[in-house]
This record gives C-alpha cells, structure tokens and sequence, in this order.
C-alpha cells in the first residue's frame, strides 16, 4: 500500500500474518529501510510485498525497531539474515530483545517465546538522525507503552509523516508501561503537528486534524 512516492505498508494482518503489527518500509533513491518487522509469521510475504512495491529488499540498510513488543520484533533476526540489515532500536527496550525476555517483550501474548535478538545500534539519546537514500530520519524516544519506544518522522512530499506505530498503548504492569511518560509522549506527539500518522495497529491518518484528534483521543 503506497502512502506517499517514498513510504508504503508492507506488512501488517490484511498483508502478511493476523498478528503482524504494520510493518513501513521508506523507500529513497533505491535505498530501503523498515520500521518494524511483524511477528515473523510471515517474513517471506513482506519480502514479497516490498519487491511489489519496487524495492529490492537485498539493499535494506536499516531495520529501526520503534520497541521491544512480538508484534512488531519477533520477524527482526529473519529480516536481517535476508538482507544484512542492521537492526536500530532504543537502548531501554534492546535491553530486553538481546535478554530474549517474552514477558517484557509481549511474546507470551502471543503464545510463543522471544529468541535472544542482538541489536545493532541502539540509541540513548532523545533523538538521533539517521539517512535513508535522500531522506533524513528522526528517531525520538517516546515512552510509556514502553522505556524504550520510539516515533520516527521523515518529510515526503512536503508532508511531515509520523511513525507513532502503538500511540494506542495499551499500559500495562507487565510491559513496564508508565502513565506519566505516556502522557508527556502523547503530548509531543500532537505538538509535531504532523501530517500523516502511520499507526501501529490502527491504520494510517492523513491530514493534521486526523492526526491529532486520533492522538488526543488516548489522553
Ligand atoms: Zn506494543
Ligand atoms: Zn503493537
């Protein structure tokens, strides 16, 4: 699914597994990368999916991980032996992936185990630029539905896009979720004014009022 001329859905329940949260891939100058990576229920279909889109998923630099959860995680390590990837994630919620630790991680939700998962680059600052082909990405720390996650943005089109993936939560004691620090996350997000919205689980929202009356809505 095409969302602006560089960035598409690739992976998500209607396009590769039931229980794969979205999966983007950023698309510049014939470089590609992913945010997120689905369970890994369906590896093979998302790789698939980003050829369809005119990528060849062989020149995948950057696999940025926006947090620990199964959903979004368990698919990584296949990703990266595919295409050689380096796997980006905020240090606060490698910790875990690299522990292989399924409770934090959310796997015994989904009825499976996380496989010790080494992260390449993880971030600790609030905010670290990264490039893909012509684009630059910003990775900015934002907790609460976990320590580490993280929202991405790029400029396509003229159009600020926002990688929130779970601005939804849910808080939860056992994914070390902290209210406070959702609601300050929350609050930045809307400030970003952006334009389009790539949710984890809830679709995509185009327009500045879209974005941030879906956003309000979990204050
Ligand atoms: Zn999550
Ligand atoms: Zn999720």
């Amino acid at each position: 699914m095409k969302i602006t001329s560089d960035i598409f859905e690739v992976g998500g329940p209607s396009l590769s597994h039931p229980s794969d949260a979205a999966v983007y891939m950023i698309l510049s100058e014939g470089e590609t990368a992913l945010i997120d990576a689905g369970t890994g229920g369906a590896t093979q279909r998302i790789l698939k999916n980003m050829k369809m889109c005119g990528a060849q998923p062989e020149k995948t630099r950057q696999l940025f991980l926006t947090h620990c959860h199964y959903d979004h995680t368990g698919g990584a390590a296949e990703i990266r032996e595919h295409t050689g990837c380096r796997i980006i994630a905020h240090e606060l919620d490698a910790r875990y992936l690299e522990a292989g630790d399924s409770e934090v991680t959310a796997a015994s939700w989904y009825g499976s185990f996380m496989q010790p998962l080494s992260v390449d680059v993880k971030v600790s600052e609030k905010k670290r630029t990264f490039t893909v082909g012509g684009l630059q990405i910003d990775f900015v720390h934002t907790p609460g539905h976990s320590p580490g996650s993280s929202a991405l943005t790029v400029r396509s089109d003229g159009l600020l896009v926002l990688f929130g993936q779970d601005v939804h939560g849910p808080l939860n004691d056992s994914l070390l979720s902290n209210r406070n620090d959702y609601i300050r996350s929350l609050e930045f997000l809307i400030s970003l004014e952006a334009d389009i919205l790539c949710e984890g689980h809830f679709g995509v929202y185009h327009g500045k009022d879209e974005v941030r009356d879906f956003i309000e809505s979990f204050l």
